[in-house]
């Protein structure tokens, strides 16, 4: 993996760059810089043939200073402690940035889940459960989904680690299905947000929503949300994609028919109402909004150059190497970051955390309402703070982040103090 495509010295580099803007005492600097604590495990599955597989899972807490660590685990069969590295130090500035109480965890095994029968999945999800024993539970850290894995993934691990307890512990995870504790609006919550923050970054910039032409990349829980939502708010969705290839239609897709026919297919690819194109290409075609939800790494030197949208949403963790985004923000592309556009998910999580926690459980235009209100309010405090200091989004989101996990971290001190 080359240095620009290394997730972790990316997830650094932006560390680097924002943290200059703010008066640190340098071991906060260092501090934060550096995960807090990283779990690598090997450990065996039975398989359905009566084989028994190893594979290595991680799991990463890069802050637990403002309170447990929150994040998702990632069934990928290119996770890398580094990516796991990197998706836990933004956890800590997403959290940190929407205020919530939680510090920056992520976790992920090495495994293509296409590849396994349910029952395998069950196997493995539980088992890593077990491993992650001494780490995860209600006080302490708390897992959602990522790519890869679902509510039903959720649901066994809340299982297995309450099945070690006893007794039913709801908020030990959350992206769970509603009927086990979960929250309404979790499922939408990533991207519903994602049009939140995109709609106000719009009226900003003075680009109506409605006929605005949107390209999403990656068709999974963010992607096909956050085209639906942009959708019933009046914008055209002219190409969308998954792992398999992309689909254009320049007057525009009907979502909700395609998440029916996605849902029943299980790809975009073979709807028959649209032409077929690459992913490469869905990268460069000409639009307004292009919201990258599938993984990172996808807007590079490479192509950035031939990218021709005027906003770039970021629904995906990391989707934009930080030489494509020197070369977007010289022809004036306005990036909204991955720390503050994908962040209703783990804003909801809050909510289904807390609502687990006291066994009291809210509407969904209650909880959709106060998601539009604390990303609107995120949003507004990084467009500020970039306007004050002439930053780009992403340094501003970083820094306001980085300045309130300090914070907090002076004034918790240092432990034992002589
Ligand atoms: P998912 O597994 O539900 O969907 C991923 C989608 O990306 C699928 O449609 C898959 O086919 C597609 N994809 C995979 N590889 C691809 C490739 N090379 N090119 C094009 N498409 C490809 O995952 P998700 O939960 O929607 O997560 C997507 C991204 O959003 C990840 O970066 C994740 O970290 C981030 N994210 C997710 C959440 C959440 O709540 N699920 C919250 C915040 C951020």
């Amino acid at each position: 993996m080359s240095l620009e495509h290394n997730p972790w010295q990316m997830a650094q580099a932006q560390y680097d760059r924002a943290v200059r803007h703010l008066d640190l005492p340098p071991y906060l600097v260092d501090y934060l810089r550096h995960p807090r604590r990283e779990f690598i495990v090997n450990f065996p599955v039975q398989m359905d043939d009566g084989r028994v597989r190893l594979f290595t899972g991680y799991r990463v807490h890069h802050s637990t200073v403002r309170g447990p660590t929150k994040g998702g685990i990632r069934y990928h069969q290119n996770v890398t402690l580094d990516e796991v590295r990197a998706l836990a130090m933004w956890m800590t500035w997403k959290c940190a940035l929407v205020n919530i109480p939680y510090g920056g965890g992520k976790g992920g095994i090495v495994v293509d889940p296409r590849e396994l029968s349910p029952n395998e999945l069950e196997n493995l999800t539980r088992r890593f459960t077990s491993e992650l024993g001494l780490l995860i539970g209600p006080d302490s850290d708390i897992p959602a989904p990522d790519m890869g894995t679902t509510p039903q993934t959720m649901a066994w691990l809340m299982d297995t680690y309450s099945m070690h307890r006893g007794h039913a512990v709801p908020a030990v995870v959350t992206g769970k299905p509603v009927s086990v504790g979960g929250s309404l609006g979790r499922n939408q919550a990533t991207g519903v947000g994602v049009m939140f923050v995109t709609r106000r970054a719009m009226r900003k910039l003075g680009i109506p929503v409605r006929g605005a032409r949107v390209v999403v990349q990656g068709f999974g829980n963010v992607g096909s949300n956050a085209a639906l939502a942009m959708h019933e708010q009046g914008a055209k969705v002219i190409a969308v994609s998954d792992v398999h290839g992309g689909l254009f239609n320049p007057e525009g897709l009907d979502v909700p028919a395609l998440v029916r026919h996605v849902e029943a297919e299980g790809t975009v690819t073979t709807w028959p109402h649209g032409e077929r194109i690459s992913n490469e290409t869905l990268l460069t075609l000409e639009c307004d909004v292009l919201i990258p939800a599938a993984l990172e790494n996808q807007i590079t030197a490479d192509n950035a150059e031939a990218v021709r949208a005027r906003v770039i949403a970021e629904g995906a963790n990391g989707p934009t190497t930080l030489e494509a985004e020197e070369i977007l923000r010289a022809r004036g592309t306005f990036i909204i970051p991955d720390i503050l556009c994908n962040a209703g998910g783990v804003t909801v999580s809050y909510f289904e955390w807390v609502q687990g926690l006291q066994f009291y459980f809210w509407g969904e235009a209650e909880i959709l309402a106060r998601l539009e209100q604390i990303l609107v309010a995120a949003f507004e405090d990084c467009w500020r703070l970039a306007e004050e200091r002439g930053v780009d989004m992403r340094t501003a989101a970083t820094a306001l982040a980085i300045q309130r996990v300090a914070e907090a971290a002076e004034l918790r001190g240092v432990c034992p103090q002589l």
